[in-house]
């Protein structure tokens, strides 16, 4: 049984983040989507919005779990008896921290493989950071998230409006 994690911020979750989900989850057996704490960076959504959210865009998805952490990847990957990392690339400013992650996860246990995925074209260009900024000046976001998440991002900046 080949179970893979996707950590990542999904703050919020994009279509380039559902596409590698959609593709990852036909790849493993079990896929746990995982919303982790980056203490540098200021959420939007809280981590409970956020593992909400996953759940309900992955729901047609029977062998993808949601979850977050508050620890190290490499044990919450040994917690979670997954054996791969599932990353996405868009382009190669991706790279340099990719690489530095990677070699940290080698690094405190050399049985995790990190495995990356090349985003969709379609995608490439898109990230959570670029929808935010998009949303909050009221501009459309329709075609870059899922439904659900575009009502939420049109929510929260009404709100704070
Ligand atoms: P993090 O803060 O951990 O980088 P993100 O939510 O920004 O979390 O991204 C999680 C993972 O998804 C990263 O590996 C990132 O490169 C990848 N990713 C983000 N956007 C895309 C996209 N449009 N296409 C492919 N991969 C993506």
């Amino acid at each position: 049984m080949l179970i893979a994690v996707y950590p990542g911020s999904f703050d919020p979750i994009t279509n380039g983040h559902l596409d590698i989900i959609h593709r990852a989850s036909r790849l493993f057996d079990r896929l746990i989507v995982a919303v982790g704490r980056q203490a540098a960076k200021k959420p939007l959504f809280s981590i409970a919005e956020r593992v909400e959210i996953l759940k309900a865009v992955t729901a047609d998805l029977p062998n993808v779990e949601t979850d977050s952490f508050d620890c190290l990847l490499a044990h919450y990957v040994e917690q979670r008896q997954a054996d791969i990392v599932i990353r996405g690339l868009r382009a190669i400013s991706d790279f340099d921290y990719e690489f530095q992650l990677a070699m940290a996860i080698k690094k405190l246990n050399e049985n995790i493989e990190t495995m990356f995925m090349m985003t969709n074209s379609e995608y490439s260009f898109l990230s959570s950071s670029i929808v935010k900024e998009i949303a909050s000046y009221g501009g459309c976001v329709r075609d870059l998230v899922p439904p659900l998440v575009a009502e939420r991002l049109r929510r929260r900046y009404q709100d704070s409006r």
